[in-house]
């Protein structure tokens, strides 16, 4: 079976000087070790054809189709809020981009294909357990239905790579997005006052993204109000489930509002806006409850960005992006209350009582997720399981008593909390044991247990209700390491 794909590469014919034509590493022994069907039918690809010699080399960026013009995108991006006017794809490469059966364009893109010109110091490589995270985790958040970049495939080099604890298994992730435009690609025209070229990568990206905008009397005030909208409901989805990107950098901070760049990200187990569990994050500036902040801050870079082209009388420019992200703020907190009553299947939203129920949650190390799934048997007349989750259950009481005075019909809330809010996550001990496994021993097993039961979140399955229970309360803390 050859290799049946063509790419279309919109990119590399329309914004040169944003890219550097790149190649694939050729590895020892590449071998394909996940390839994600379903996306890849959806994407109008073939299987089978990618499991063949070919499609491995496609996927592993070790033998290219002539089709492709592999690249490497240049961008800038602040990093811990730091500005770094050159950064860029230092390990990965764009193939190019399908369309599939529904016109859609789709970027495929490999991380960990080898050094680029943007490496810096880097070996441009990636290694297997991140990259197996990487696909649990954008996998586990398109099942719950966050926008999400995906993945395709994993392929291991058959080298191996120096990480900080040892040498360990080579990687690569084949990835999908609907573009891996990031703030930070603003940022790079924006920082060498090339105002001609940010012009055309916003035509690009409005094209692109929101061609309804295409031509449009202040279409880089109302881009911006399309990107704010779209990362003020993502990071609010974040926050309704737990997540914690760990490294929300311009960089990491697609236009698309697609969560991209899964390195140090968790679920938080026990409710704590503090938490933090990326290695690199010591000041706590990526930590639960700083992300909306965060998100908001980035956002501020990009209007920054695109100040010459919302206004060339720049007072006047700074204006108009001011009132935008004001509005994002504003944006953020409805999506905000929507996504917490949507959770607790509330008739309207009520922020008070979701306010309450944070106020609640502090210093008491519940659970996030189980809580959910312990309302409805509250609901149902049954308040031990959620009584248990608390340290102290004071005032739950209180608060249970306002929830159900709200709702019309209780018993029908109960399955909608169970419909809408997920049993199975990646909780991060379970995220560990899988990585370990495969990583250090070969097996497989973990990993594909784990993947099956977060592609399905909501419906508990009999016999697993281990991949449902918190840490256990002695289970050493868990960090997480930037992708390396
Ligand atoms: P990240 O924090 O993973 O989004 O990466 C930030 C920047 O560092 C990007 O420009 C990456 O391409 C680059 N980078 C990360 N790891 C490596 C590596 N092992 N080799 C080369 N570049 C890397
Ligand atoms: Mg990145």
């Amino acid at each position: 079976m050859s290799l049946s794909i063509s790419f279309d590469n919109s990119y590399a014919q329309e914004l040169s000087g944003l890219y550097v034509p790149w190649h694939g590493q050729q590895w020892p022994d590449p071998q394909l070790l996940l390839l994600n069907d379903a996306l890849a039918q959806a994407l109008g690809l073939d299987p089978a054809s990618l499991r063949s010699v070919e499609g491995v080399g496609l996927l592993s960026g070790h033998a290219l189709p002539d089709s492709a013009h592999p690249l490497a995108q240049a961008y800038a991006g602040h990093q811990f809020g730091g500005f770094n006017a050159q950064l860029g794809d230092g390990r990965a490469i764009l193939l190019g981009e399908v369309i599939d059966p529904h016109e859609a364009r789709w970027d495929i893109h490999l991380k960990g294909s080898g050094r680029t010109p943007f490496a810096r110091g880097g070996d441009g490589r990636a290694v297997l357990g991140p990259v197996l995270r990487e696909y649990l985790v954008s996998e586990a958040m398109a099942a719950l239905g966050v926008p999400t970049t995906r993945s395709l495939a994993a392929c291991t080099t058959g080298d191996r790579v120096l990480r900080q604890f040892g040498m360990e298994p080579g990687a690569v992730l084949a990835r999908v997005a609907s573009s891996h435009i990031r703030v930070g690609t603003f940022q790079y025209f924006a920082a060498r006052g090339e105002t001609e070229k940010l012009s055309l990568l916003l035509e690009y990206a409005i094209a692109r993204h929101d061609p309804d905008l295409t031509g449009v009397e202040d279409a880089a005030l109302k881009f911006l109000e399309r990107v704010c909208s779209r990362q003020a409901n993502l990071v609010a989805q974040w926050m309704g489930l737990g997540f914690i990107h760990g490294v929300m950098n311009t960089d990491n901070t697609t236009i698309s509002g697609e969560t991209i760049d899964y390195g140090p990200c968790a679920f938080m187990d026990r409710y704590d806006p503090a938490v933090v569990f990326s290695s690199i994050d010591q000041l706590g500036r990526y930590a639960y409850g700083n992300q909306p902040a965060i998100m908001l801050w980035n956002l501020a870079r990009l209007a920054e960005a695109l100040l010459p082209l919302i206004d060339p009388r720049e007072e006047r420019a700074i204006a108009r992006a001011t009132e935008v992200i004001e509005q994002a703020q504003a944006e953020y907190r409805k999506a905000w209350v929507n996504v917490f009553t949507h959770k607790l299947g509330l008739t309207q939203p009520d922020a008070g009582l979701i306010e309450d129920l944070h106020a609640l949650w502090r210093g008491q190390q519940v659970d996030f997720t189980s809580f959910f799934r312990a309302l409805p048997a509250a609901l149902r007349g049954n308040t031990d399981p959620v009584a248990a989750l608390f340290r102290s259950a004071d005032g739950l009481e209180g608060w249970l008593a306002h929830y159900r005075a709200s709702l019309d019909d209780p018993q029908a809330t109960a399955e909608l909390l169970e419909a809408r809010n997920p049993l199975y996550i990646p909780r991060n001990h379970l995220v560990e044991a899988a990585l370990t496994a495969a990583s250090d021993h070969g097996d497989m097993a973990p990993f594909h247990a784990l993947l099956e039961r977060v592609q399905q979140p909501y419906s508990a399955v009999a016999g697993m209700e281990d991949y449902a229970q918190p840490a256990p309360e002695d289970a050493a803390a868990i960090v997480t390491y930037c992708g390396t």
